[in-house]
C-alpha cells in the first residue's frame, strides 16, 4: 500500500508499505478520508522529538475508515463499520487519562507520531486506543471527508471552551488558516455577534469574509490596535484567540481586550523562541484571563462530531484540495509550498464529491 512515510534524520520519503499485521485485540481500518494537518508539515521538515534517530513512521492522524478486520477478541466493533478516530492515545493510569483527558496526558503517544498513521490506505488501530473509546462510530449522514475534519475541529472546540465564549460576545482571532476560519466557524456557530479576523495574506482574509467574518484586517497595512478601537469603540473585545505561531502577536492581544476578556493562546510557539514578555498591568486593570490548551480530547472530538452533525455548520469551505490517496505526493507538494489551506486525501470514490463541493464555491 502507498504512505507517506517519514524517517528521523531523513526526511520524507513516499511509497510502498507493508500491510499492517493485526493482533487479536485491534482493529483494522481502510482510509476513506484523511487530511493533512501542520503537525504533519512540521514532523516533515523538523522531525519529532518521539522519534529515535532512524526511527520510521506513517504520518497522518486526522482520518476516518471503515473497518475492515476485526481481531479475535475485540466483540464492540464489527466489519464495515464507518468510524472516526480521535488520534491521542494516554498512558491510561494518569489523573489526565484518569478525567478522559488523554491529550493532556504526559506520556500520551499519537497516530502519525509513535506509531503508524492514516496517510495510506490501511491503518492498524491499537489496541489501547480501542479501550480508551477513542474509535467512534459514525453516523451515515457524516460524509468521511468532513469526518476527517473532526480532529482539528476537537482542539478548537477545546479552544473556545477554556476562552468561555457567550452568545453575544465579540471574537478576534488572529490566523486566517484552517484552524483560525474554523475558529471563525465555531464561533458563529456558538452565538458570537461578532467575529474579527487578522492575517498577512489577503486570500486567506477573502475566504474569512466569505465564511462571514465581520470584518478583516491585513495586519502588514496598519495598527490592529487601532483597528480594533475604531470596530469597538475603543472598548476592546471580549475573546482573542492567537491561531498563529507569532510571538508579538501573543504581546498585542492583551492590548485588544475589554474587561473581563479572555486571551487563548490557541497556537504554540517554537521551542526556541525564548519567553514571551505580557503586559500585565493590562491583564491585572482589566481583569483579563490569560488561557492555553493542546490538543482536543475524545469528548471534544465528540461535541465537534455533533457540531458537524447538526446541518448548520459547514466546514467544506476551508478544503481547498483533495486528492486521491494514491496521489499522496501530490498533497504533500501542495501542502509543503504553503498554497491551498485544508488538503485532504481520500478513496476514489469521496474523491469527486469533494471536488463538486470544492467548485460550488
Ligand atoms: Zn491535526
Ligand atoms: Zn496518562
Amino acid at each position: 500500500m502507498i504512505a507517506a512515510k517519514y524517517t528521523q534524520g531523513t526526511g520524507l520519503h513516499f511509497g510502498e508499505a507493508p500491510m499492517p499485521r493485526l493482533a487479536d485485540d485491534e482493529l483494522l481500518v481502510r482510509v476513506e478520508a484523511t487530511s493533512i494537518c501542520g503537525t504533519d508539515i512540521k514532523i516533515a521538515r523538523l522531525g519529532h522529538r518521539k522519534l529515535q534517530p532512524g526511527q520510521s513512521i506513517i504520518l497522518g492522524h486526522e482520518f476516518a475508515g471503515t473497518i475492515e478486520q476485526v481481531g479475535r477478541r475485540q466483540h464492540d466493533y464489527r466489519e464495515g463499520m464507518v468510524v472516526g478516530i480521535a488520534p491521542n492515545i494516554g498512558c491510561g493510569h494518569c489523573a489526565m487519562c484518569g478525567q478522559g483527558l488523554m491529550n493532556l496526558c504526559p506520556d500520551f503517544s499519537a497516530f502519525g507520531i509513535n506509531f503508524d498513521g492514516s496517510h495510506t490506505e490501511y491503518v492498524r488501530i491499537p489496541a489501547a486506543a480501542v479501550a480508551q473509546g477513542v474509535v467512534i462510530p459514525l453516523p451515515e449522514s457524516l460524509s468521511p471527508l468532513d469526518a476527517t475534519l473532526a480532529e482539528p475541529l476537537s482542539c478548537v472546540v477545546n479552544g473556545q471552551r477554556v476562552a468561555r465564549l457567550a452568545a453575544g460576545e465579540s471574537v478576534l482571532i488572529y490566523g486566517a488558516g484552517p484552524m483560525g476560519l474554523m475558529h471563525l466557524a465555531l464561533a458563529l456557530f456558538s452565538g458570537a455577534a461578532q467575529v474579527f479576523m487578522v492575517d498577512v495574506n489577503d486570500a486567506r482574509l477573502a475566504k474569512a469574509a466569505e465564511l462571514g467574518a465581520s470584518a478583516v484586517f491585513n495586519s502588514l497595512r496598519g495598527s490592529v490596535r487601532e483597528w480594533v478601537a475604531g470596530l469597538t469603540a475603543g472598548q476592546g473585545v471580549d475573546i482573542v484567540v492567537t491561531a498563529v505561531p507569532v510571538r508579538a502577536v501573543q504581546q498585542e492581544a492583551v492590548e485588544l481586550l475589554a474587561p473581563f476578556g479572555r486571551l487563548c493562546l490557541f497556537a504554540g510557539l517554537p521551542k526556541d523562541e525564548g519567553k514571551v514578555e505580557l503586559d500585565t498591568n493590562a491583564i491585572h486593570y482589566k481583569n483579563l484571563y490569560v488561557t492555553g490548551m493542546t490538543g482536543g480530547s475524545p469528548q471534544d472530538f465528540r461535541v465537534a462530531l455533533r457540531v458537524m452533525q447538526s446541518g448548520r455548520f459547514n466546514l467544506k469551505p476551508i478544503v481547498s484540495h483533495v486528492f486521491p490517496l494514491a496521489e499522496v505526493r501530490k498533497a504533500y507538494d501542495v501542502a509543503l509550498s504553503g498554497q491551498g489551506l485544508k488538503i485532504v486525501m481520500a478513496a476514489e470514490r469521496w474523491v469527486n464529491t469533494g471536488k463538486a463541493a470544492a467548485s460550488e464555491r
